[in-house]
């Protein structure tokens, strides 16, 4: 079998240096996080704030992204510990970061989740409004938007994902061109396990990789 590091390694070589690899942790053990760690994995993205701080205690020098829907109630603890909010879903959501940031005096990077498909099941901004969104968020001091993040449709025939993600390149093309202040159009987050290859090649620039890394999660 191979190891968690094999299999790092292997989608490293595969794809560009400039593509930022976030390797998706829910459900894996300290130890197979130590592990990706000593592999090379620099950032780690999580979807549950509980489950993620029983872990970042005992995990020194990653970074810490959180990619699940995130409650306003948990927003406290998220800031103690995520060094970026890529799931920001609503204008409230922005306000109650910005909140209790200030309080910290800490500014959060975010990313302004997309739901591209439009799927009931997934949480996410509409794409049409999403700049108008954008623009309101901006004007909170403390926190600061650097791009886009989408959860795609899911398909086994990652190839059927392809029109998804390139209308996120064209949404994010389009909110760059805007030139907001204090808006920094230049993360994409958009690839999964199986669908990363499709994703980069429509101009994602960050993949979130749970499955190739650590192999299939139990349910
Ligand atoms: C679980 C998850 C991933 C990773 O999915 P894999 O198929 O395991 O690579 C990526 N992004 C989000 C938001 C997730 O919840």
């Amino acid at each position: 079998m191979e190891s968690i590091k094999d299999k790092y390694n292997e989608i490293k070589r595969q794809i560009p240096d400039y593509v930022t690899i976030v390797a998706v942790t829910k459900q894996r053990t300290i130890e197979e996080i130590k592990e990706a760690f000593d592999a090379g994995v620099k950032i780690v993205g999580e979807n549950y704030i509980q489950e993620a701080m029983d872990k970042y205690r005992h995990i020194d020098g990653l970074q810490w992204h959180f990619i699940g829907h995130l409650q306003r109630n948990k927003v406290k603890d998220a800031i103690k510990m995520f060094d970026c909010i890529q799931s920001v879903d609503s204008v409230r959501l922005a306000i109650e970061l910005d909140k209790q940031c200030a309080k910290l005096s800490k500014v959060m990077p975010i990313l302004i989740e997309i739901n591209i498909g439009g799927e009931e099941s997934k949480y996410g901004v509409k794409p049409e409004e999403a700049l108008g969104i954008i623009r309101q968020i901006a004007e909170l001091p403390n926190v600061h938007i650097e791009g886009l993040m989408t959860m795609e449709p899911y398909f086994d025939d990652p190839e059927q994902a392809r029109p998804y993600f390139r209308q996120m390149k064209r949404l994010f093309n389009e909110i760059k061109s805007q030139n907001i202040p204090n808006v920094e159009m230049k993360i994409l987050s958009m690839g999964i396990s199986n669908s990363y290859e499709v994703a980069i090649e429509e101009g994602s620039n960050m993949v979130r990789i749970g499955t190739k890394i650590f192999g299939p999660r139990e349910y």
